[in-house]
């Protein structure tokens, strides 16, 4: 379980804090981190508050955006200081944890972190199925980012030593294929007439892809589901509403 858990640092400022987040993910049996867009890295800083767990920093994974960092991932949780007026599905580390341990095996997770100073912007909470929020003084609520990311390891340490093995099942469907869903729905809610531009999309989008993600969609049931949008499409290219074969 712990293996196929990607800890995810979008746009980190102070490279110490890099090098704590691995220090605390060693400790708990982690291994995988990608880092978006960090501002210094590699960094001595780093190094030094790894103290030995260099093996990570060596290992981790640059990329250019969230969406490269989670694009093989089926579930993605977003760590989050405050609780937003969004009504988003929400879980505390131990039932995030409890979560992670009863995937099917082999279901790749990834625990995204925010910026020191801002955390997570909404759009990029909008890409998690899940905020992760961790317990705390509402009035001092941010955590420093290591400390955060050690608590939630220590969870998936304990939770993965409770010997859930992961039930057996069908994979979920991938970051990838979710993305191309979402595009895929909205261009279908278009060609039907539902999305209008007077219409706000990006709220109905948002409030779709909420629903989808919590579903825990299998890869198998994305073809069905893109089956019945491009039914629908064609439907529409029939009645004259607008030409579908644009995908
Ligand atoms: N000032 C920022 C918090 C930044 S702390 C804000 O108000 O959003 C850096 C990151 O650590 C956050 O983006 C979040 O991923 C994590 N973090 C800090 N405190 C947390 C908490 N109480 N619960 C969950 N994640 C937390």
């Amino acid at each position: 379980m712990l293996s196929d858990i990607r800890i995810v640092l979008v746009e980190t400022t102070h490279p110490g804090n890099i090098g704590g987040v691995a220090r605390a993910m060693k400790n708990m049996g982690l291994s995988d981190l990608a880092l978006v867009l960090p501002k210094v890295f590699p960094s001595e800083q780093a190094t030094a508050r790894a103290s030995g767990a260099d093996d990570l920093l060596a290992a981790a994974r640059v990329v250019g955006s969230l969406e490269e960092a989670i694009a093989d991932c089926q579930v993605v949780i977003g760590a989050s200081a405050r609780l937003r007026t969004i009504a988003w599905p929400e879980l505390d580390p131990r039932t995030a944890a409890a979560r992670i341990a009863g995937q099917p095996e082999g279901t790749r997770t990834a625990i995204v972190f925010g910026r020191e100073h801002s955390g997570l912007t909404n759009e990029e909470l909008e890409r998690c199925h899940y905020l992760l929020h961790i317990a705390s003084n509402p009035e001092f609520s941010s955590l420093n980012l290591a400390c955060a990311v050690q608590i939630v390891a220590y969870e998936l340490y304990l939770a993965a030593g409770r010997g859930a093995a992961g039930r057996p099942g069908a994979a979920l469907a991938d970051g990838e294929q979710m993305a191309s869903f979402f595009r895929h729905l909205e261009r279908t809610l278009h060609d039907v007439g539902f999305l209008h531009e007077r219409r706000s999309s990006p709220s109905i989008m948002r409030r779709l892809r909420r629903i989808f993600n919590s579903a825990q969609i299998e890869a198998q049931e994305i073809h069905l589901l893109r089956g019945i949008l491009t039914a629908a499409q064609h439907s529409a290219a029939g009645a004259g509403i607008r030409n579908a074969e644009e995908n």
